[in-house]
């Protein structure tokens, strides 16, 4: 699982589970039986590696893939072939020719972007907005189509979408608002299969579920039950090398600022992680690394390249020890708690200096 070796030279490292990702799609198809599951990869795959995670999921029989920007939809099309590739963040004027070229479906959330794709005659989705007010078409221009249907002539539509604004909230009211709205949109447009739940929505029972959902998170890992156990497979596991350690007297302080002072005489392990690296500054006398699954405490200031830990109780840590900054001991989720944040934005955040390694799915 865990097996591959860092990098010559590298003192941290990203490794991405591919069987943990595959076992979590399969988990997620498991909960949604009424249609086929998508993978959501946008922003490079959650920041893991879109290429090899859309490989992995298409050997495992994934024929449906989400990404946000059409370049993230050109890096990845020859990996999926022939699946359905579709671009969540609407049409860019003028793009039209490289999506027909390259078998691209694009999301369509106005009537303008409508009308500019309907003269390719080629498929596309329909997005709603059925409380987001972000992309979609808002009531208005929905209201227009629903008395125009011929708006959509020769182009499908290959799904009716719309998103969920609090899906990780079981009992919030928008939720069940959002699918009588949904539902009422799609009564008056011309029969389409329908997309909805992301990761959090397939949780949400049966009622939530459609022709195609779109989980993103859950496949990285991220909980997308807050509050309950995590039914999702650890996927990460971040690795610092530990590059220096040094006794520092009592009264030392260390990093930046001298945010932290030894209050008895003190070894610090310096590793080669910061906050360049999208460990993030504010974790700065937060956070924990785990050595042997021991959780050892972050200390002063997170710094661009560096982190310093006390392992003043851990005579086993030398330099060349490899500290786990996320993984099973220290979720994504756990340190977004930390930090202040979720566990989409730690993820995403994972700089691309750090190298991925990927276990095999
Ligand atoms: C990001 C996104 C998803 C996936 O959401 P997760 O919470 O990561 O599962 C699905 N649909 C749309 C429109 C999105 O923007």
């Amino acid at each position: 699982m865990w097996g591959e070796p860092a990098p010559a030279g590298a003192t941290g490292v990203v490794h991405v589970d591919l069987s943990a990702i595959v076992a979590n799609w399969r988990l997620l198809c498991a909960r949604h039986p009424g249609g086929p599951v998508a993978g959501v990869l946008k922003a490079d795959g959650y920041g893991l590696g879109a290429g090899p995670i859309a490989r992995a999921l298409h050997d495992a029989g994934c024929r449906h893939f989400f990404v946000a920007l059409l370049r993230e939809a050109l890096a990845i099309r020859s990996v999926v072939p022939g699946a359905m590739l579709a671009v969540l963040n609407g049409l860019v004027p003028g793009s039209e020719a490289d999506y027909v070229a390259h078998d691209i479906t694009p999301v369509l959330g106005s009537l303008a972007e409508i009308d500019a794709w309907a003269p390719t005659g080629r498929p596309a989705i329909l997005h709603i907005d059925t409380g987001m007010s972000r992309l979609g078409l808002d009531a208005g221009e929905l209201a227009v189509l629903q008395q125009d249907h011929a708006r959509l002539a020769g182009m499908g539509p290959r799904y009716v979408m719309t998103h969920l604004v609090s899906s990780e909230v079981t009992h919030d009211p928008l939720n069940t608002h959002q699918r009588q709205r949904f539902e009422a949109a799609c009564a008056l447009l011309p029969p389409a299969p329908r997309s909805f739940a992301n990761s959090s929505g397939i949780f949400l029972g049966r009622a939530f579920g459609s022709d195609l959902a779109r989980p993103g998170a859950a496949l990285f890992g991220i909980n997308p039950t807050p509050g309950l156990p995590n039914p999702m497979r650890q996927v990460v596991r971040l690795m610092g090398r530990v590059l220096a350690v040094r006794a520092i007297p009592a009264g030392a302080g260390v990093g930046y600022n001298a945010t932290w002072t030894a209050m008895r005489p003190s070894r610090i392990a310096t590793v080669g992680i910061g906050y360049a690296d999208g460990w993030q500054r504010r974790l700065s006398g937060r956070a924990f690394a785990y050595f042997d699954g021991v959780p050892v405490p972050l200390v002063g200031r997170v710094s661009m390249d560096l982190t310093t830990f006390d392992v003043t109780d851990l005579p086993g840590i030398e330099p060349g020890a490899w500290l786990e900054f996320l993984g099973p001991h220290q979720t994504q989720d756990d340190v977004a708690a930390h930090a202040g944040t979720n566990g989409y934005e730690i993820l995403t955040s994972l700089a691309l200096r750090l190298p991925r390694v990927y276990e095999a799915a």
